[in-house]
């Protein structure tokens, strides 16, 4: 009986401890694109103009995860803030095509179900990222592209806009030059949850100047996006061609899980194999636990963290 009522309160204590080891183990890590991003390239405004818009999306998908909210209900609110600004290239701010129009691409993935959804070369749907939760929860179809995607979303009800809402002089200025330095500055956000589940999500306009109905990585899953809760979730953002060819999210996941190395140790080797084959970017990666990887290989990354119980990070450079 002594020895049954110990094991019981045994049993309760690791419950417990448990879930508070899980409850103390949430939060969400952010980016909004790598590129040529210099302290040279940067003014003090704009730079606290990113820092501002960072930490507003930050806030958004963390108020979410305190409340108990779910990782893919943060994913979501902390991608719509960045598609929302137009700093970013993703909704609002989306770079233009060779042909002057603003095609968006943008997928999320469920690591708790391994589901996923995703939207590509959409032109009216004001978040994309929303429009990629429908496909995945309304639809039993993975990736949903151009008009039918558009359609798709009028018909669940999501915003939509004219395809000039997405136009910004700065991204036209850009399109004109063609030679513009900072072509990348896609969204993405990876989620714990307190009920440890993982989820991952992106968002992006492309490239400048790619051919109309060019697709890049950011809705394949497994190149762009992954989330997996046995491993992490990743959420990418570069020279889409490279990251596709090179499996990049899911090579995150699989070096996890085929070597049972860290979410660190995976993201660097996978970043290192991308600078091999001659492709920029990076990636934003958090493992179960909760542990936060940020690799990159071009100058700057817009990027940031807030997890419980840790003091809040945004940083934009190399250094
Ligand atoms: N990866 C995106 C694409 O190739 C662009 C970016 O991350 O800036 O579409």
């Amino acid at each position: 009986m002594l020895k049954k009522s110990i094991l019981l309160m045994n049993a309760i204590y690791v419950i417990t401890t448990f879930s508070l080891i899980g409850q103390n183990k949430y939060g969400l890590v952010i980016h909004g694109g790598a590129g040529t991003i210099t302290r040279k390239n940067m003014t003090e405004e704009k730079e606290k103009a990113y820092r501002k818009s960072l930490g507003e999306a930050l806030n958004a998908g963390y108020t979410i995860l305190e409340n108990g909210g779910t990782s893919l209900d943060a994913v979501e609110a902390a991608v719509r803030i960045m598609e929302d600004s137009p700093l970013f290239n993703a909704g609002k701010g989306a770079v233009f095509t060779s042909a002057g129009t603003n095609e968006l691409d943008a997928s999320i993935m469920d690591g708790s179900t391994l589901q996923a959804g995703a939207v590509a070369g959409v032109k009216t749907i004001k978040n994309p990222i929303t429009a990629s939760r429908k496909v995945m929860e309304e639809t039993w179809h993975v990736v949903l592209g151009g008009e039918g995607a558009d359609n798709f979303a009028k018909e669940q009800g999501l915003e939509i806009v004219d395809n000039a809402y997405f136009h910004t002089d700065r991204r036209w200025k850009s399109l004109q030059k063609a030679k513009d330095k900072e072509k990348h500055g896609t969204v993405g956000c990876v989620a714990l949850d307190k009920n440890g589940n993982l989820a991952a999500g992106t968002s992006t306009g492309g490239l400048t100047n790619k051919r109309w109905g060019r697709i890049g990585d950011s809705p394949i899953i497994g190149a762009g996006t992954y989330a997996d809760n046995k491993t992490c979730g990743v959420s990418g953002t570069g020279q889409g061609e490279y990251f596709i060819r090179g499996n990049i999210a899911y090579d995150v996941s699989a070096m996890m899980e085929y070597k049972s190395i860290s979410v660190s140790d995976a993201a660097k080797q996978v970043i290192e194999k991308l600078t091999a084959r001659g492709g920029r970017g990076g990636v934003i990666a958090m493992d179960s636990n909760g542990n936060i990887a940020m690799p990159f290989n071009t100058e700057g990354m817009y990027r940031g963290h807030m997890m419980k119980n840790q003091d809040t990070v945004i940083r934009i450079y190399k250094d």
